[in-house]
């Protein structure tokens, strides 16, 4: 099988661009399914302190027998969080659950404009960059305003934006402000949360290729540049969603899936009103 394929984020840092989600992963079955993913090739995975399975996903770290270092883990700080002291301390509590020395990406995982602290809450996580507790940081459902903002504040921009990004939301404005930044983006509900995988475009062409329609979607991302975080607990799902590094959608292909943009696709919240 091909090797999977990964980006070099504005910091230097490289990144795998397929990672395995575990957002309703429950912290008790989380070691199973990281060690299911970790045997599988997986080399990232994306957890967040709102998830509560920190715990589990560092237990099944350790119990995969694959070093600390050869894997990406990325955590999110709750909204609940936001605050430089409050983002300090809930740092700690989040790499104690893992049981790390170290965090490789740590994002705000929402701005909660309403709240008005995302400001000071980046400021925290340059610290904590700073003092190499978290090697990179990043940002989670920040439109452009939120994301000029920091930048302008601080002058440091974040690696990732990860948002809710798949082929009926293709997030394509977001995507330019990225490009101009020099900001990686990270799709969040990468397959619609299973709702793009009955989907009669996505069908044909994954019968043209011989793959499957997850395998097809985790494709279009990889294909579009994007890092990808599709989620399984089901260890068949878990091994098919990491065959995709042998084939390669044609230009055909993205076409047609590039026709499936809705603008009434989002399925998550509106990030400016969210939190
Ligand atoms: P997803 O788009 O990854 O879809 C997951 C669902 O698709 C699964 O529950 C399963 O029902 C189905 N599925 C997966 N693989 C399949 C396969 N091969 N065949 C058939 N069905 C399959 O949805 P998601 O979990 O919402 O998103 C993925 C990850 O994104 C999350 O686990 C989390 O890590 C992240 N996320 C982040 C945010 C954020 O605010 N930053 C929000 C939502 C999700």
């Amino acid at each position: 099988m091909a090797t999977q394929s990964s980006l070099v984020l504005n910091d230097g840092r490289s990144i795998p661009q397929l990672g395995l989600g575990v957002w309703q992963v429950d912290d008790a079955v989380a070691p199973a399914v990281v060690e299911k993913a970790l045997a599988a090739g997986y080399r990232m995975i994306d957890s967040a302190a709102g998830y509560a399975n920190e715990r589990g996903v560092g237990e099944g770290i350790r119990a995969s027998g694959v070093p600390r270092g050869e894997i990406f883990v990325t955590t999110k700080l709750r909204n609940d969080d936001h605050g430089y002291d409050s983002a300090l301390k809930a740092f700690d509590a989040s790499i104690g659950k893992f049981g790390f020395d170290y965090l490789d990406l740590y994002l705000i995982h929402w701005p909660v404009p309403s709240k008005n602290l995302y400001v000071e809450t980046w400021k925290a996580l340059i610290r904590l960059r700073e003092e190499g507790r978290v090697r990179s940081i990043g940002v989670s459902n920040f439109n452009p305003d939120h994301l000029r903002r920091i930048v302008d504040e601080t002058g440091v921009v974040p690696t990732v934006n990860q948002v809710e990004l798949h082929p009926r939301f293709q997030q394509r404005a977001l995507r330019t402000v990225h490009t101009e930044l020099n900001v990686a983006t990270q799709s969040w509900s990468p397959l619609g949360q299973g709702t793009l995988l009955s989907d009669a475009t996505i069908a044909g062409i994954a019968k043209k290729h011989g793959k499957t329609p997850a395998q097809t979607i985790i494709r279009w991302h990889i294909d579009n540049g994007l890092l990808v975080i599709p989620k399984s607990v089901t260890p068949e799902r878990i091994v098919e969603n990491f065959q995709v590094f042998d084939f390669k959608l044609d230009a055909e292909d993205l076409d047609r899936i590039a026709a499936l943009d809705s603008s009434g696709g989002r399925i998550g919240p509106n990030p400016a009103n969210f939190g």
